[in-house]
């Protein structure tokens, strides 16, 4: 339930960005997120679509504005266009627009084209100049110059470090991924730092109804590309002629797939760090194939 004033606030916002006044004729809460209350806001002529949470939580708005801003300047995916962070009481909010999805049908050639187009907006360092989150986690995005070195430090040993306070990782397998990093300079691939969207599992995409894909809930930075295949091959819900298509237009270096179990480790370990262990067998089993 939204208060009535947090309403009349939202009214005065949204009668600013159309220049007329509005009011909120209806409101329903969406589902399929796992961090936020989350509502379609239906003003007289125009919906909004609004994620809520503590006060505290504000600046994981404001790192997800900027991050959507990024992507929308981009030119690639359609990205939900912000207008908004703010706080009313003891709240946060991000306040966007409203994007109705496609009830059926699927579009891989277009999803295809906007990764490759955001994948080849490239900079000079991999990291990005601001941290961000993977989940609720915190994600440290400190530029480096190496890509290897980035992935193992700012990924994979972050995240483990994570698990080691928990105390929920065996000795053996911080001794695996300490002779994994040794193994990873022969086997990983250099290329140029690509715009990633960091967290592309499928509940974070949609089809507009024109056809256009669409993602949000971004956990961006500047790395190989390999590491969004990653994602969404981890969960599934991408269709394969989406990876053909990708690989038509942008053309991944031979041995991605194999490379792809590297990347998982990454959303692996935070699995393991938000939900527990049993993650840990899949995390093994990927150590096992390598090392
Ligand atoms: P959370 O931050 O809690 O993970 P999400 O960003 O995943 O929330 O959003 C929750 C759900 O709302 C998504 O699964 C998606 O279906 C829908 N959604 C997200 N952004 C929009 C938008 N701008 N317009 C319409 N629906 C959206």
């Amino acid at each position: 339930m939204l208060r009535t004033d947090f309403i009349h606030q939202l009214e005065h916002i949204c009668s600013e960005i159309e220049n007329k006044p509005v009011r909120l004729r209806a409101y329903e809460k969406i589902y399929g997120g796992d961090i936020n209350e989350t509502y379609r806001l239906a003003m007289t002529d125009k919906d909004y679509f609004i994620k809520i949470n503590a006060r505290e939580k504000l600046p994981m708005f404001e790192v997800e504005a900027k991050s959507l801003q990024i992507l929308s300047a981009s030119d690639s995916f359609r990205i939900p266009e912000v207008y908004e962070v703010g706080e009313f009481e003891e709240k946060s909010y991000l306040l966007m627009e409203f994007i109705p999805s496609l009830i059926e049908g699927s579009h891989p050639e277009n999803f295809a084209q906007s990764l490759a187009k955001m994948h080849q907006n490239t900079y000079e360092k991999y990291g990005l100049y601001f941290d961000n989150f993977i989940g609720s986690l915190p994600q440290y995005n400190k530029e480096k110059t190496d890509w290897i070195d980035f992935y193992i430090e700012n990924r994979l040993q972050y995240q483990l470090n994570l698990a080691q306070q928990q105390g929920i990782i065996p000795a053996e397998i911080i001794h695996q991924f300490d002779k994994l990093y040794n193994f990873l300079s022969g086997f990983l691939i250099t290329e140029k730092p690509s715009l990633l969207h960091g967290d592309l599992w499928n509940g974070n995409y949609f089809y507009d109804t024109t056809g256009k894909a669409v993602v949000f809930d971004p956990a961006i930075y500047y790395g190989n590309r390999e590491v969004d295949l990653a994602m969404m091959s981890l969960f599934g819900g991408f269709e394969h002629e989406i990876y053909r298509q990708y690989d038509e237009i942008f053309p991944l270096e031979t041995g991605w797939k194999e490379r792809l179990k590297i990347y998982q480790l990454y959303p692996l370990l935070v699995h393991l760090n938000l939900f527990g262990v049993s993650y840990l067998p899949a995390i093994k089993q990927v150590l096992d194939d390598f090392v």
